[in-house]
């Protein structure tokens, strides 16, 4: 049986193009390894958020090279965030790597074999891009380069692509793009996420929607509205803030302001009680003085976020804000970070200790070390022991312990 390897790096969506991408092949009788060199068909999927990534990309296609070499049937292909319009540039940089894609796009070489995009046994849940690109340019950000602008899939697709996936037992979806706020504004009958929410909430066996990720400047009312009043949809929503100060955020060029975020934060919580609200931050901007970064610190310390992703700043090549010098020492963006990671870790531990002794319900994922583990609607993740097949089961289990990662409980 031939064989394949998938190498990737970088965000969900990433991720969910890799699980399609590996279900096409089994379907034409490829079989996973775990070894590059074993591999018939080598796939990398690239990230370029970050210079690093770049570079571990970069130096993947370097190591893969004597493969070609020694066995020049072995089928190599690049797709992911490096790939962008000018493919023969690419080519030209990299003679080894016979097929470039860019991220959503059909395999070249399988372009007659029909839709075989959507993974035959799926998981309980599933990610579900909605759109590609991203209209907005924040100074320290790649993607819109790399993406290009914005892309929606219709409702009537991304509805059919559900449906598909729930037949085959899927039971919760998590819908993917850049910026989810946007959605729709390209199509000809400019719908919104709030429509799109409508449309997926009514379709039978599905239990949860979720999406990814929300700009505090796009986030309307409308959706506010459609998290509270659809019941398939979780009450959890990924909203970055990036910086607590209005300087910091206007050389980010974020479009709004720190007051702005949190008055967005405080309608969220009117209308939809018992919300969990997760943020990314960045650290060590140019020029991000001290109290600068305590407004950030005093923001997360004021709003209580269930999670918190903290990056520290770092220059990405062809973005506006290299033309900012990077004046923050890497010790003291570290010193930021460890603050950061510290408070956060203190709120989690208190939001997740008022669970123990509660009843929460989850959606049983998988397995993990002789413990199920699944997700309540707020996306914490819970284990527990049960000898029983649960897997894509809705399961009551009451909170027993509590840490600011995770919580482990007991079927009721
Ligand atoms: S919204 Fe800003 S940070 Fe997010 S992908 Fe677009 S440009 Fe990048």
């Amino acid at each position: 049986m031939p064989k394949y390897h998938i190498w990737t790096i970088g965000c969900q969506m990433n991720k969910a193009e890799s699980d399609r991408l590996a279900s096409q092949f089994e379907e034409l009788g490829y079989e996973p390894t775990a070894k590059v060199n074993d591999a018939d068909l080598v796939v990398l999927n690239s990230c370029v958020v970050r210079q690093s990534a770049e570079n571990r990309v970069v130096n993947k296609l370097a190591a893969i090279r004597p493969q070609k070499k020694a066995r020049p049937d072995v089928l190599l292909a690049l797709t992911g965030c490096l790939v962008n319009s000018d493919t023969d540039a690419l080519k030209k940089r990299y003679p080894h790597i016979d097929y470039f894609f860019k991220p959503g796009e059909h395999p070249p070489w399988l372009e007659d074999s029909g839709d075989l995009s959507l993974p035959r046994h799926p998981s309980p849940t599933a990610y579900v891009t909605i759109m590609q690109g991203c209209d907005n340019y924040c100074s320290y950000c790649i993607v819109p380069y790399r993406r290009g602008r914005e892309r929606s899939r219709t409702i009537a697709e991304i509805s059919e692509e559900v449906s598909e996936l729930v037949g085959r037992g899927v039971k919760e979806v998590t819908l993917l793009g850049q910026n989810v706020d946007s959605y729709g504004h390209d199509l000809p009958e400019k719908p919104e996420l709030a429509d799109l929410l409508q449309e997926l909430n009514a379709i039978d066996d599905l239990l949860r929607i979720r999406f990814l990720t929300n700009h505090p400047k796009d986030m309307s009312d409308r959706l506010i509205d459609a998290i509270a009043g659809l019941d398939k949809v979780c009450e959890q929503i990924n909203l970055p803030v990036q910086a607590g100060s209005d300087e910091v955020l206007r050389a980010m060029n974020r479009g709004y302001m720190a007051e702005q975020y949190l008055n967005l934060i405080s309608r969220i919580r009117e209308k939809i009680p018992g919300v969990a609200l997760s943020t990314d931050v960045i650290v060590g901007f140019p020029s991000e003085i001290e109290t600068q970064f305590r407004q950030t610190a005093d923001l997360l310390s004021g709003v209580k976020f269930d999670t918190v992703h903290i990056a520290a700043y770092s220059p990405r090549t062809g973005t506006a804000a290299t033309k900012l010098e990077d004046n923050i020492t890497l010790a003291e963006k570290k010193e930021r970070l460890d603050i950061i990671e510290k408070l956060q870790e203190e709120i989690a531990t208190e939001i997740n200790a008022r669970l123990r002794g509660e009843t929460v319900e989850i959606l049983v994922e998988g397995r993990k070390r002789g413990k199920w583990y699944g997700r309540t609607r707020t996306d914490k993740l819970v284990f527990f022991s049960n000898d029983g097949d649960c897997a894509g089961q809705l399961i009551r289990v009451r909170i027993d312990k509590t840490s600011p990662w995770s919580l482990q409980g007991t079927v009721e």
